[in-house]
C-alpha cells in the first residue's frame, strides 16, 4: 500500500493523568515501528497532557462541536481541539450516535468545522446487527458515508474512514475476514466514485474487538488500511501487538 499503515487508539471514556505512563510507552514504541503512523485519541482532558509526553505519535479528539464558539456547554470546538495539540478528531462513532443522537448530517458538520480548523478527520461508520442480518450492511454503510463526508474533492487528504460493525464494538465479536473485505472494498469504491483519484488514497481502518490476536488476519482483508482499536489501546502491552501486526502485514 501507498501510505503507513495507520493504528489509532481511541480511550473513549477511559484515563486520568495516571493512564499518561501508557501514552509514553506507546510513544516510545512507535519510534522503534516506523513504518506504521501511531495515534492516541485519549479523552479532551488529556489531549494536551498526552501531546507534551509524546513526540511521535499523532494525538487527537473523540468528538467535536460544529460551532467555532458560543453557548454550548460542555462543548469542545476544533479550533480547541488544535489549541490543545491535536492533529486529528474522531467524528460519528457509532457511540455518539446511539448515545448523542447525532445524524449524517450533524457527523458532516463536524467533519467539515474540523478540517476547517486544521485537523484531519477520522469518520466511523458501521451497521447494526440487525442490518447485518438483514443484508443490508453495504446499503446502511453506504447511506452513512455519503452523507456524513465533508464537501469537495480536496478533503481526500484529510479524511480517514473507519469502518466499525456496531455489533463487534466492545464484544469480542468479528465479521468474517471476507465480510470485512467486501465492505472495504465497498467503500473504496464509494469513495473513488464520490472523490475521484484522491478517493483510491484515503485510508480505510476496520474498528472492533481488534486485539494482538486477530489483528494479522483482519491486516489481511482486502483494502484494510489499519484499525481503530479501543478496549486493546488501553494498555501499551495490547496495543503494541497490534501495532506489531500491522508492521509485519501491512508495510509492503
Ligand atoms: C471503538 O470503540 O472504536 C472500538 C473499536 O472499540 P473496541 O476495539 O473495544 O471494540
Amino acid at each position: 500500500m501507498a501510505q503507513r499503515p495507520y493504528i489509532v487508539g481511541n480511550w473513549k471514556m477511559h484515563g486520568t493523568r495516571a493512564m499518561l505512563a501508557e501514552a509514553r510507552a506507546i510513544d516510545r514504541a512507535a519510534e522503534r515501528l516506523i513504518k506504521v503512523e501511531v495515534a492516541l485519541a485519549p479523552p479532551f482532558t488529556l489531549v494536551h497532557a498526552t501531546r507534551n509526553e509524546a513526540s511521535l505519535i499523532a494525538v487527537g479528539g473523540q468528538d467535536c462541536h460544529p460551532a467555532d464558539g458560543g453557548a454550548h456547554t460542555g462543548d469542545i470546538s476544533a479550533a480547541m481541539l488544535k489549541d490543545a495539540g491535536a492533529g486529528f478528531v474522531i467524528v460519528g462513532h457509532s457511540e455518539r450516535r446511539a448515545d448523542h443522537g447525532e445524524s449524517n448530517a450533524d457527523v458532516k458538520a463536524k467533519a467539515e468545522a474540523a478540517i476547517a480548523a486544521g485537523l484531519n478527520v477520522i469518520l466511523c461508520v458501521g451497521e447494526s446487527e440487525a442490518e447485518r442480518d438483514a443484508g443490508k450492511a453495504e446499503k446502511v454503510v453506504g447511506k452513512q458515508l455519503k452523507e456524513s463526508l465533508p464537501e469537495g474533492k480536496a478533503i481526500a487528504d484529510k479524511v480517514t474512514v473507519a469502518y466499525e460493525p456496531v455489533w463487534a464494538i466492545g464484544t469480542g465479536r468479528t465479521p468474517t475476514i471476507e465480510e470485512i473485505g467486501e465492505m472495504h472494498v465497498s467503500i473504496r469504491k464509494l469513495l473513488a466514485d464520490t472523490l475521484g483519484s484522491g478517493g483510491k488514497n484515503v485510508r480505510i481502518l476496520y474498528g472492533g474487538s481488534v486485539k494482538a490476536e486477530n489483528a494479522a488476519e483482519i491486516f489481511g482483508a482486502k483494502e484494510v488500511g489499519g484499525a481503530l482499536v479501543g478496549g486493546a489501546s488501553l494498555s501499551a502491552e495490547s496495543f503494541l501487538g497490534i501495532i506489531i501486526a500491522a508492521a509485519e502485514k501491512l508495510e509492503s
